[in-house]
């Protein structure tokens, strides 16, 4: 099966697309991930993403599209993926839908006032990519699967938060409609615990 999670920064797509891939072994393909190694790597390409990531604006179409496209075109794809962060833009959605065949698109649904709260105390591992909020930690620093030192995005500072819920109403929530009139839309409530958005997840895949 191949997914798309969609929904405003902060709902948790990238924590229910690791939870899914343990369960249904294929890969989840996150375009922030990818491209925050990039510039972590001072790749071309992370070179080229970063004055964007960190004001919380969009990288440019092209650049994310080709990784995307690359990505997918590796072996571990071919049984399913869920895609997570991308498409944004529905000139990507179109993009993708030449080289691509989706499935379902899952809408993870959340009111503005949780995102800022949940992204301003969000903790992630440079290493494996685990995301934490800081009520989980109790008082700790280091990343429950592989013991790195968590840190905070650059992204997640209040002001950059407003931005890139601005971006994501002008710009991303529009797929949401895009993917309801292809009959491929799946709304999931997302402000409860971390256990029950999954359970909402499953159950919105199986029908
Ligand atoms: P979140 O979902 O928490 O906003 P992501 O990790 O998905 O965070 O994305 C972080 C940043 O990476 C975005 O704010 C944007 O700058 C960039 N980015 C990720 N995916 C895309 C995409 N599909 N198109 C354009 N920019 C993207
Ligand atoms: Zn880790």
């Amino acid at each position: 099966m191949n997914i798309i999670f969609l929904g405003p920064p902060g709902a948790g797509k990238g924590t229910q697309a690791q939870l899914l891939t343990k369960e249904l072994g294929i890969p989840q393909i996150s375009t922030g991930d990818m491209l925050r190694k990039a510039m972590r790597e001072g790749t071309k390409t992370g070179l080229e993403a970063k004055r964007y990531v960190e004001s919380g604006g969009l990288v440019p179409d092209e650049v994310v599209i080709a990784i995307v496209k690359e990505r997918l075109a590796e072996d571990d794809c071919k049984n399913g993926y869920m895609l997570d962060g991308f498409p944004r833009t529905v000139f990507q959605a179109e993009e993708l839908a030449k080289f691509a065949k989706i499935d379902v698109a899952v809408d993870l649904d959340l009111p503005d006032e949780v995102i800022v709260e949940r992204l301003s105390g969000r903790r992630v591992c440079p290493n494996c990519n685990a995301t934490y909020h800081v009520s989980q930690l109790g008082g700790s620093t280091v990343c429950k699967n592989c013991g790195a030192e968590l840190i905070q995005r650059k992204d997640d500072s209040e002001e950059t938060i407003r931005n890139r819920l601005k971006v994501y109403t002008e710009q991303t929530a529009p797929l949401i409609d895009y993917y309801r009139r292809q009959g491929i839309l799946r709304t999931v409530d997302c402000q409860g615990t971390v256990e029950e958005n999954f359970a909402l997840v499953k159950r919105a895949l199986e029908a």
